[in-house]
């Protein structure tokens, strides 16, 4: 493979990690995360999440004052407060997240330290983990590393031979990956996010990891740490990235051609079938994607590969290599592939380019519909259960139906 591997920096348009916290307060029930910020930390996760005005939510902000900001208060006391309410109203909590925000960073606040002292006053009865949502150079996937990689130092120790899937995955899909590697003949799966929080898997020497999510670097190398090997794979994105994905673990775990044959194969051929009529509104269509979710690589190698798309530029907010190389390889020669972003130069791009599809962020899709180029928001991708060999027609569609709509749109002006 030889993409084009570019780089630029600028000024950047993407949502901050807290972002993360909605689709991780629906995996694990039992855990509550508590923005340590301010007003628009609270308003940004409020309107991210849609308020839950009638359910208790499971995540809140605990609102860092002017007083706090300027250094006249002592933040920590009013934290210990807030939690200290928190948890006597909520006693269901089980695991409380206490999550980073660019104000928390600017004036310093400990929340490791504040962790291990509420850890040490809780005796155990709630476990209290911290990590950073903040946007300070950082993307909103990234969030979902940091709550991750927080929680690999408490997973147990043991050496037993198991598959760790690790990153969120809808329910539904996760069921039905389990289910389809057990019929491959691999018994013993578990997941990190556990689907409570007090069900962390063990890991150790025996631990073999498929990644999930493409934007798990630190916790992929805290579970290292803890003696896990991470199989180097394609993402479970698309029909093909998904039974690549599958394959590798057959593989590591020494099973045989046919039987990988005769569990894959007819779910390669429902989803030839599903992606057909995708395919015909895609196919030759010039695709632009903008740096955001970190799915961008994954994304571009199934929308040219399975979809028949051009892809004119990938964009992604940071390139890890180790973690992307197999995606890389699976990419057409000199692909434009750029790391990072300089927004306003990337709109020229876009503008000059006039592609058929744009991939991007909320904030930017407004202004380019309204130039007439036809968007999809890259936060909607996390939120749909799009992986698997199954879900490959769904993926497709949530990138013909924009295009299609857009069409019939650019029809009826001219009717
Ligand atoms: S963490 Fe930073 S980027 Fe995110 S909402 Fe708060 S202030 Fe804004």
């Amino acid at each position: 493979m030889s993409a084009n591997l570019l780089k630029e920096s600028g000024p950047r348009e993407v949502f901050c990690g807290l972002t993360s916290i909605v689709w991780l307060h629906r995996r694990m029930p039992d855990a509550f995360f508590l923005v340590v910020g301010s007003r628009t930390c609270a308003h940004l996760i409020q309107s991210a999440a849609g308020v839950m005005i009638f359910a208790e939510p499971r995540f809140g902000t605990a609102i860092l004052s002017e007083r706090d900001l300027a250094g006249l208060a002592d933040a920590h006391d009013e934290l210990n407060r807030v939690v200290k309410d928190l948890l006597a109203r909520r006693p269901e909590i089980r695991t409380l997240f206490l999550v980073g925000s660019c104000p928390s960073e600017v004036i310093k606040l400990d929340l490791a330290r504040a962790s291990e002292r509420l850890n040490e006053e809780l005796e155990g009865r709630v476990r209290v983990v911290n990590y950073s949502g903040s946007g300070i150079e950082t993307t909103f996937t990234q969030g979902e590393d940091g709550a991750l990689s927080a929680l690999v130092p408490m997973l147990p120790a043991n050496d037993e031979q198991q598959l760790l899937l690790v990153g969120t995955l809808a329910d539904a899909v996760e069921d039905r990956l389990i289910t389809l590697f057990r019929r491959l003949g691999i018994n013993t799966i578990r997941s990190l996010p556990p689907r409570q929080s007090t069900d962390l898997p063990p890991v150790g020497k025996g631990t073999k990891v498929l990644l999930c999510q493409p934007f798990l670097g630190d916790t992929s190398r805290r579970l290292r740490d803890r003696g896990a090997e991470i199989l180097a794979a394609p993402y479970p994105l698309g029909a093909e990235g998904s039974r690549l994905w599958m394959e590798t673990a057959a593989r590591a775990w020494g099973i045989d051609e046919a039987t990988i044959s005769a569990t894959l194969d007819p779910l390669m051929e429902r989803a030839k079938q599903a992606l057909e009529p995708h395919r015909r509104r895609l196919e030759g269509k010039r695709i632009f994607l903008l740096p955001e979710s970190q799915l961008e690589v994954p994304l571009a190698r199934f929308l040219q590969r399975e979809c028949g798309m051009e892809l004119v530029e990938v964009g992604m907010p940071y390139l890890n290599r180790e973690l992307m190389q197999r995606e890389l390889d699976l990419l057409p020669d000199q692909t434009r592939v750029m790391e990072g972003q300089h927004v306003e130069e990337q709109l020229d791009r876009v503008r000059a380019a006039r592609p058929d599809l744009v991939v991007c962020g909320m904030g930017l899709a407004n202004p380019l519909e309204a130039e007439g180029i036809a968007t999809k928001w890259s936060i909607e991708l996390v939120f749909s259960p799009i992986h698997g060999i199954d879900q490959a027609g769904e993926l497709a569609e949530l990138f013909s139906r924009p295009l299609h709509r857009h069409q019939l749109l650019a029809a009826g002006k001219q009717d």
